[in-house]
């Protein structure tokens, strides 16, 4: 049977319970562990769909076409495994269910409540996440105190009568904040912030506490004290110069080791964190600089583009370069009537993105990359904009376009296919999840894969249009990728340059600290090179 630890946060929110549970994941993983992560997340919504990404940051999106949340990202980055639906519970969902139920009769007439209907199914799915697993990991976002998420933790505290209080372990997250005034690190917030859980019947086993500077021993002693936890319970998260160490910090800590003490499941055997080190070290110690330009319209929010990040840092370890980031707001190219904005960058990506606005801004960083020469990355909207920007200033059609900017565009070079219909729905008519796409040989795309077939993750309603094609591929863009079925392009490039690659899927979700994405790393290898090349001329 299963053991299940759950992972609570206090005091603010953005603690980074999220990498808390995702290290755990892996440091129990690397013992030999069957661990499964999930998500339960107390806001309304069924699922991150729907959600803007100045608000709530990126969606992340599973092989089974779930639109999560972005944690998801960290779990499967962490743990390298592949997730799914059920991995991110949200009280929409379940309300969904539950209400589904009430109609059906299901609940023969008897009055439909909070407890026990709601928290049982919470934790009908907290159960079906531990079938053929060891460990259960199960993150409750928002804050102790939030009203919304008092069914889950009521639904957790159950969980302990449910399966045996020997097999279920409380870690809170919590903030030890400075005071510049005084000096010193504030215990307080973690004390009050345990007795609210204490309040609802929750007693933590472990607190995670983060903190800008080391908590001494003589703090540590009182934190354990004051709530309730062995001095050795009390594990400090300082912020670290990269996600990546936080597994490596927590084990040194003995956290892992802690969890397994406390739930009496043997230690099977060491970590092996050696790939996590090479990884850290990579980061820490680069050997060269490269700068990308990130032209999007979400580029004040730090999470919009979360996947996207992370893959640039892990190609960038790959390649013994440091990754800087320039973030282009479209909207600004628009503006100033150009790519000034562009100027210097070793490499240019465009992310996905919905909406009209920054378009064009879009469609001219596309045109700066082709003409240039600098090494061009475009995913999914990336990839559509280069198709349009081409078909206009290559192709000669000067009313190109997408159909999604422009609906009576003479030229759509993206359109909605036939068998979409035209509906405002989010997730309507959304091309979602895992697709196979076969590579075509001799091709940048093969070759960075080294594979003929690869399957890769969608989130988009338009295609290109290939009514198109023929005039796209007379000019000279390639077609290099292919979903056979429908017969639907999914990547093209233009063969003349140093790497100029679109791809209509998103890569940036498979992408791994220890296993960076193939069309990453050739993107980040071209702008290293170019990188190199600017230098020399500058010379
Ligand atoms: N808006 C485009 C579409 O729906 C691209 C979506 C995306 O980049 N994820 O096809």
């Amino acid at each position: 049977m299963a053991k299940y630890v759950f992972i609570t946060g206090g005091v603010v929110s953005s603690l980074g319970k999220g990498i808390s549970a995702a290290s755990l994941g892996v440091l129990l993983k690397k013992r030999g562990l069957r661990v499964s992560i999930i998500k339960l997340d107390p806001y309304l919504n069924v699922d991150a769909g729907t959600m803007n990404p100045f608000q709530h940051g990126e969606v992340f999106v599973t092989d089974d076409g779930a639109e999560t949340d972005l944690d998801l990202g960290h779990y499967e980055r962490f743990i390298d495994e592949s997730l799914c639906a059920d991995n991110n519970v949200t009280t929409g969902k379940i309300y969904s269910a539950v209400i589904a139920k009430e109609r059906r009769g299901d609940y023969l007439g008897g009055t439909v409540q909070v407890i026990p209907h709601i928290t049982n199914e919470i934790q009908e799915r907290i159960l079906r996440a531990g079938e053929d697993r060891d460990i259960v990991i199960a993150e409750i976002g928002g804050t102790v105190g939030d009203i919304e998420g008092q069914p889950f933790l009521e639904a957790i505290r159950q969980m302990a009568a449910r399966v045996g209080r020997e097999n279920v372990l409380y870690c809170h997250v919590t903030l030890v904040p400075w005071l510049e005034a005084a000096r010193e690190l504030k215990t307080k917030p973690t004390q009050h912030s345990v007795q609210e859980l204490r309040r609802i019947g929750i007693i933590p086993h472990i607190l995670i506490c983060r903190s800008h500077y080391a908590i001494e021993e003589g703090m540590r002693d009182k934190m354990a004290l004051f709530c309730n936890v062995p001095p050795e319970a009390v594990i400090q998260s300082l912020d670290e110069p990269t996600i990546y160490k936080v597994p490596l910090s927590l084990y040194e800590q003995g956290f892992d080791r802690l969890v397994l003490r406390e739930l009496s499941v043997p230690c099977l055997k060491e970590p092996d964190l050696s790939d996590w080190s090479r990884v850290v070290d990579g980061f820490c110690s680069p050997e060269r600089n490269v700068e990308i330009a990130m032209v999007g319209k979400y580029t004040n929010h730090k999470d919009a583009y979360l996947s996207v990040v992370e893959a640039l840092y892990h190609a960038g370890i790959h390649h013994g370069a440091k990754v800087h980031i320039r973030s282009v707001e479209a909207g600004d190219i628009e503006a100033k009537g150009g790519g000034d904005v562009l100027d210097g960058v070793d490499g240019i990506l465009v992310p996905g993105g919905f909406g009209v606005r920054g378009i064009e801004g879009k469609i001219a960083a596309a045109r700066y990359a082709r003409e240039r020469n600098i090494p061009y990355f475009g995913l999914c909207l990336g990839m559509q904009v280069a198709v349009v920007e081409f078909a206009r200033h290559v192709c000669g059609l000067p009313g190109a376009n997408s159909s999604e900017f422009d609906p009576g565009c003479t030229n759509p070079v993206i359109h909605l296919m036939e068998e979409q219909t035209r509906v405002c729905d989010m997730g309507g008519t959304m091309r979602l999840g895992a697709y196979p796409c076969a590579l075509v040989p001799g091709t940048k795309a093969a070759e960075a894969y080294g594979v003929t077939q690869v399957s890769e993750r969608h989130r988009h309603r338009y295609e290109l249009n290939n009514d198109y094609r023929k005039r796209l591929e007379e000019k000279g863009m390639v077609v290099s990728g292919l979903y056979r079925e429908k017969n639907l392009v999914e990547i093209v490039e233009l063969p003349g340059h140093p790497w100029f690659v679109g791809v209509q899927f998103h890569p940036e979700f498979r992408s791994r600290p220890v296993k960076p994405h193939p069309l990453f790393m050739g993107f980040v290898g071209a702008a290293v090179q170019s990188a190199q090349s600017n230098a020399r001329r500058g010379q």
